[in-house]
C-alpha cells in the first residue's frame, strides 16, 4: 500500500486517538485529530499511570492476552516518543505490590497464582521487607514484577509534542456533530468547521463514543464510570513503589508526590469530586499506608473512564458501518492498552494481519448480547 496518499480521521484525542495517530503518522499516513476540546484533557490524564497487566487482570482470556502484549510494547514505545518529542513520559520499571488486607482478598489473589505470569506470592514480613511504611496487618500479597508505570500528563505532552513532529493535523476545539455516510460507507465527519474526508474514520472518543455511533444503527454500548482521585504529598519519601489493595491504589510520581486511586461510579458525566467520597477514599488509603495521614493534600479530581458492560475494549471494524473502524471502551487500563491498541488498529488499517485475534473486541458483539 502507498501510505502516503492514504489519509485518516481520528476523532477524540485521548491516549487512545493520539497512539492511533502516532502509529498511522509514523507509518505514513496522513492523519487529522480532531477532538471537542483540547487533546488528552479527559480521562487520560485523570490516570495514575499504572501499567497493570497482571495486578488488573482477575482470569486468563483474551483481555489478559491484550494486556501482556501492550506490558510488552511498553518500554520500547515510551523511548521512541521520549527520542521524537525530547520529552520524557516517565516511564518507571519498578512491579506493583498487590497487598491483601482481608481473608476474600488473599484467596482471590492466590487463586491467580496457577494461572498468571510474572507473580510471586509475598508474605507479610516480606511485604514489609520491601515496603516498611505499609500496615504490618496485611496478609501478604502478590510481587507483580512486570507491572511498571507512567506518567500520564508527561506522556500526553510527549505524544502531542511528537505528533506536531511528525506532521499530524490537530484540530481542537472542533466537536465531530455527526459522521458522513455515502454509497453505505463512512467517508468523513461533519464538524461546525465544514466536513472533512478521508480514506479511514477512527472514532475513539472514549465515555462519549456511543452517541456518534448510536445514529448509525450502530449500537456500541459505552457509558462514563466516574473516578475520584487525590494527590498527596510527604516530607520524607514513605513509598518504594506503586501498592495496590482492594478499592485503593497509591502510585508514587518522581515529583515526589503521590495519586491515591480511585473511586468507580457510574454519575453520568458529572466530573465533580465529593468530600465524603474523597475521603473514604483516603480512608482506605492510610489503612494500607499509616504514615499518609499526616500528608500534604496537593489537589483532587475526577476522569470518566469509557466503561464497557463485558469489560471488554471495543476494536476494530463493524458490518453495520464499513468504513468506520473503533477503538474505544478501555475503562480502566487505557493507558496500559494503548501500545497494542495503536499498533493493531494500524495493522487493521494498513490490511496487515494483526498480532492478536480482535475477534473478542469486535463492535458487532455488542448485537449478539
Ligand atoms: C481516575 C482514573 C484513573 C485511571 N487510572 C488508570 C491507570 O492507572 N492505568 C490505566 O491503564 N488506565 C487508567 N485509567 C483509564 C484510562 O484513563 C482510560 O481508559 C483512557 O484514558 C481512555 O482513553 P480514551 O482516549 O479512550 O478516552 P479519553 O481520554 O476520555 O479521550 C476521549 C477524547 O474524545 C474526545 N471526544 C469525545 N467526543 C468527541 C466528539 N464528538 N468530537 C471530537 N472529540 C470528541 C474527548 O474530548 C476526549 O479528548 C484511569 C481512568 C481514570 C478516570
Amino acid at each position: 500500500m502507498n501510505t502516503r496518499s492514504t489519509s485518516a480521521i481520528i476523532i477524540g484525542g485521548g491516549i487512545i486517538g493520539c497512539t492511533i495517530a502516532w502509529e498511522l503518522a509514523r507509518s505514513g499516513i496522513r492523519c487529522t485529530l480532531v477532538d471537542k476540546g483540547a487533546l488528552n484533557q479527559e480521562a487520560s490524564t485523570a490516570a495514575a499511570g499504572m501499567l497493570g497487566a497482571q495486578v488488573e487482570t482477575h482470569h486468563p482470556g483474551a483481555f489478559y492476552e491484550l494486556c501482556r502484549l501492550s506490558q510488552q510494547l511498553y518500554r520500547d514505545w515510551s523511548e521512541e516518543i521520549h527520542q521524537i518529542s525530547a520529552i520524557s513520559p516517565q516511564y518507571i520499571a519498578q512491579g506493583i505490590l498487590r497487598a491483601a488486607l482481608h481473608t476474600d482478598d488473599e484467596q482471590e489473589l492466590k487463586s491467580r497464582l496457577p494461572w498468571i505470569q510474572n507473580a510471586e506470592w509475598l508474605s507479610t514480613s516480606e511485604m514489609l521487607a520491601m515496603e516498611p511504611g505499609i500496615s504490618p496487618h496485611i496478609l501478604g500479597g502478590l510481587r507483580f514484577a512486570q507491572d511498571h508505570q507512567i506518567h500520564p500528563v508527561q506522556l500526553a505532552k510527549a505524544l502531542q509534542a511528537g505528533l506536531h513532529k511528525l506532521g499530524c493535523e490537530i484540530r481542537e476545539w472542533t466537536p465531530v456533530l455527526g459522521l458522513i455516510e455515502r454509497q453505505g460507507r463512512i467517508e468523513g465527519v461533519r464538524t461546525a468547521e465544514g466536513s472533512f474526508y478521508a480514506d479511514h474514520v477512527i472514532i475513539c472518543a472514549g465515555a462519549w463514543g456511543s452517541s456518534l455511533t448510536d445514529p448509525l444503527g450502530l449500537e456500541l454500548p459505552i457509558f462514563p464510570v466516574k473516578g475520584q482521585c487525590i494527590s498527596v504529598r510527604t516530607e520524607a519519601p514513605v513509598l518504594q513503589g506503586t501498592v495496590f489493595t482492594q478499592g485503593c491504589y497509591i502510585v508514587p510520581k518522581l515529583d515526589g508526590s503521590m495519586i491515591i486511586g480511585a473511586t468507580q461510579e457510574e454519575a453520568g458525566f458529572n466530573k465533580c469530586c465529593h468530600v465524603n467520597v474523597v475521603s473514604d477514599l483516603f480512608g482506605k488509603a492510610v489503612k494500607l499506608l499509616p504514615s499518609l495521614g499526616q500528608a500534604e493534600l496537593v489537589s483532587t479530581w475526577a476522569g470518566l473512564r469509557p466503561g464497557t458492560r463485558d469489560g471488554l475494549p471495543f476494536m476494530g471494524t463493524s458490518t453495520q458501518a464499513p468504513g468506520l473502524t473503533v477503538a474505544m471502551g478501555h475503562y480502566r487500563n487505557g493507558i496500559l492498552l494503548a501500545p497494542a491498541t495503536g499498533k493493531l488498529i494500524k495493522q487493521l488499517i494498513l490490511g496487515e494481519q494483526t498480532t492478536i485475534d480482535l475477534t473478542p473486541f469486535s463492535p458487532d458483539r455488542a448485537r449478539a448480547v
